[in-house]
C-alpha cells in the first residue's frame, strides 16, 4: 500500500523504511564523518565516497610487505605486487558488467581516456570530428579538445559540442540520434557520459553505441558518475572504449586509481597505441627485449608498475559490491532517490527545482537541485545561502555554479533518515 503524506513525512516511516532494508548492514563498514559529535548526513558520495573500514587494513598490507620483505614482495607471500592489480579484475568487471580481460585498473580517468584517444581517436581530413555534450566536465573537453589540436585538426568546426534539448540542460535521445545522423559521416569518435555530472542525466549506452557505430564512429563512455551508481553491462553495450575514477561512488580514496574498458573484440588490435613496459606480453615482459609485443586484452595499454598503494582501497570497496550487488545497490537507490524527490515535491516546491530527469532509468543516485529563493534571497545568493546553512547543520551535498546543489543518497551508507535530514533543515533554513 502506498503511504499517505502525513506517513511519508513521519521520522518513524523514514525509520521503518532503514530498518526493513536488506542493506542496512553495510552503511557499518564505512567511517562516516562527524560534525558536532554527531553523524554527518552525507551526500556527497559523487564526488568522494566514504571510506570503508577494510581500506586501512588493505594499506597496511602493503605497507607491512614493504617493510618486511622490500623488493621479494613483488613476488612472494598474499596479495603479491606483480600481479596485484589482477586482484581487482573479477569484481571489477562484475561491477561494469564487463569480462574480466576487457577491464583493467590503472593511471587516472584524464590520463586513461587520452591513451583511450591515441589508440581509438584516429582522425582523417574526411573524418575528423569527435562528439561530445556540450557542458561537460571541464577535464573531459580539455582532453578533446587537445587531442584535436593534437592531431593538427581545429576545434571550431571537429570538437562538435551538442546543446541539451530538453528542461534543464538534459538531453532526448532523438537530439542525440539527430546529430549523430546530422555529423555522421564527419564523426571520427563519440565521448558520452554514463551519467552527466551536473544534471545527473543517465543514458542509454547500448543505443548511443549502435547509432554512433552505425554511423560509422568509435564510440566511448565517460563513466566517472555511472560506475559504482548505476548496473552497467559495458561488453553487451558494445562500447569500444571506457573510463572510469574510483574515488566517486566506488569508494576508493582521493586519487584512487582509475579504471579503463576495452572491448574484447580490440584484444589484439593493431591500432597505435602509447607503449609502456607493464603493457607488454607478461610472458616475455622480464626478457627486457627492446621491441614491445603488447598483451592481449585492456592490460596491454598499461604503461607503468602500478601504484600499489593507490590500488589496495579499491580492493576493499569492491568486496563490498561484491557482497551487496549492484542490483540490490540499485534498487535501494532508487527507492531512496525517489523517497528525497518524493518530500522535495511535496514539501519544498518554490524553494527548490529538481534538475534531474524524473524518470528513474534517466538517473541514478544523484538529484541536482536548482535553488529557486528563500530567504528573500534569489538564484545564486539563496543557493550559496542555503548550501553554507546545510553544511553548518552537518548536512553536505556540493555546489555547482550558478545556483546548483547536488545531493547524492548513496545506497550503500545513507539513509531514509539522513533524506528526512535535508528536507528539515532546507525547511529550516527557508523559515528561519
Ligand atoms: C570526476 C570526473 C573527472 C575527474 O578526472 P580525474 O582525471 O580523475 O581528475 C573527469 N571527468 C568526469 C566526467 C568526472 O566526473
Amino acid at each position: 500500500m502506498e503511504p499517505t503524506l502525513t506517513e511519508l513525512f513521519s521520522d518513524d516511516y523514514a525509520q521503518a523504511q532503514d530498518a526493513a532494508d536488506p542493506l542496512r548492514g553495510f552503511r557499518d563498514r564505512f567511517h562516516i564523518p562527524k560534525h558536532d559529535g554527531h553523524d554527518q548526513a552525507y551526500f556527497c558520495g559523487n564526488s568522494l565516497g566514504l571510506q570503508p573500514k577494510t581500506a586501512r587494513a588493505h594499506v597496511e598490507e602493503v605497507l607491512s610487505k614493504w617493510a618486511m620483505e622490500a623488493v621479494e614482495g613483488h613476488f612472494t607471500g598474499q596479495a603479491q605486487w606483480m600481479p596485484y592489480h589482477e586482484l581487482v579484475r573479477d569484481p571489477l568487471a562484475a561491477v561494469v558488467g564487463a569480462e574480466p580481460s576487457e577491464v583493467v585498473a590503472m593511471n587516472s580517468l584524464t590520463a586513461n581516456l587520452h591513451l583511450m584517444m591515441v589508440s581509438f581517436y584516429r582522425p582523417t581530413r574526411e573524418r575528423p570530428a569527435i562528439l561530445m555534450e556540450a557542458g561537460a566536465f571541464p577535464s573531459d573537453r580539455y582532453a578533446l579538445e587537445s587531442q584535436v589540436r593534437f592531431h593538427g585538426f581545429d576545434p571550431a568546426t571537429d570538437l562538435i559540442e551538442l546543446q541539451p534539448d530538453a528542461p534543464d540542460g538534459t538531453f532526448s535521445m532523438q537530439a542525440i540520434a539527430r546529430a549523430i545522423a546530422e555529423y555522421g559521416p564527419r564523426l571520427a569518435l563519440i565521448v558520452w557520459p554514463g551519467v552527466q555530472y551536473r544534471t545527473g542525466q543517465a543514458f542509454d549506452l547500448a543505443e548511443i553505441a549502435r547509432l554512433g557505430h552505425a554511423a560509422g564512429a568509435v564510440v566511448g563512455f565517460d563513466l566517472a558518475h555511472a560506475v559504482g551508481n548505476l548496473p552497467l553491462r559495458l561488453h553487451d553495450s558494445d562500447a569500444d572504449f571506457a573510463v572510469w575514477c574510483h574515488y566517486k561512488y566506488m569508494n576508493s580514496g582521493p586519487g584512487a586509481v582509475a579504471g579503463c574498458f576495452v572491448h574484447a573484440r580490440h584484444a589484439r588490435t593493431d591500432r597505435p597505441r602509447f607503449a609502456g613496459w607493464w603493457g607488454h606480453d607478461q610472458a616475455t615482459r622480464f626478457r627486457m627485449g627492446p621491441d614491445f609485443s603488447p598483451t592481449s586484452g585492456a592490460d596491454g595499454w598499461q604503461l607503468s608498475n602500478p601504484p600499489i598503494l593507490g590500488l589496495a582501497p579499491l580492493r576493499g570497496s569492491l568486496e563490498l559490491f561484491a557482497q551487496a550487488g549492484m542490483p540490490a545497490l540499485r534498487e535501494k537507490s532508487k527507492r531512496l532517490t525517489g523517497y528525497l524527490e518524493a518530500l522535495i515535491h511535496e514539501r519544498l516546491t518554490g524553494t527548490l527545482q529538481i534538475a534531474t530527469p524524473a524518470d528513474p532509468e534517466q538517473r541514478g543516485a544523484q538529484l541536482s537541485l536548482r535553488v529557486v529563493q528563500g530567504r528573500g534571497l534569489q538564484g545564486r545568493e539563496a543557493g550559496r545561502s542555503l548550501f553554507e546553512f546545510l553544511a553548518r547543520e552537518g548536512v553536505l551535498g556540493d555546489w555547482r555554479e550558478p545556483d546548483v546543489i547536488r545531493i547524492s543518497p548513496v545506497p550503500l551508507y545513507n539513509t531514509h533518515a539522513d533524506v528526512m535530514r535535508f528536507v528539515r533543515a532546507v525547511e529550516a533554513w527557508r523559515a528561519p
